[in-house]
């Protein structure tokens, strides 16, 4: 099994290696955008479908990046593998699994309890 730190090590790892793509991903998007569209170009033209796909790429990507970067924040800060609700460490076992977890089971179970009676809504946050 993994300690804690070796989850952590390995979690920033993996983010830095995501934002890199990310990088060289919005690097292209973005160049292939710049490329000037016909003016003529009408409804349903190829090269007007394709530029709205990658004008959607974009910003799919740059949330994606911005969740990466908020993560390697957190990491940063000593406040990844934290409970976001107690404050309490997030059993190692449970990030290796679950390695974008934000709370510790004991809350997560509580949150789920509150989801399942309708007291909160059922919120997922998406980080890749
Ligand atoms: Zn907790």
């Amino acid at each position: 099994m993994l300690t804690r730190e070796q989850i952590i090590a390995r979690e920033q790892q993996k983010l830095l290696d995501e934002r890199e793509r990310l990088n060289g991903a919005l690097e292209r998007l973005r160049e292939a955008l710049k490329v000037e569209v016909d003016v003529d170009a009408e409804e349903g033209d190829p090269d007007l479908v394709e530029r709205e796909k990658n004008m959607a790429l974009v910003n799919q990507l740059e949330r994606k990046h911005e969740a990466v970067q908020a993560a390697l924040r957190a990491i940063e800060k000593g406040k990844y593998g934290i409970c976001e609700r107690c404050g309490q460490e997030i059993n190692p076992e449970r990030l290796e699994v679950r390695p974008d977890a934000t709370l510790c089971v004991r809350c997560q179970m509580e949150v789920e309890k509150f989801i399942k009676r309708g007291v909160l809504p059922r919120a997922q946050p998406e980080r890749f």
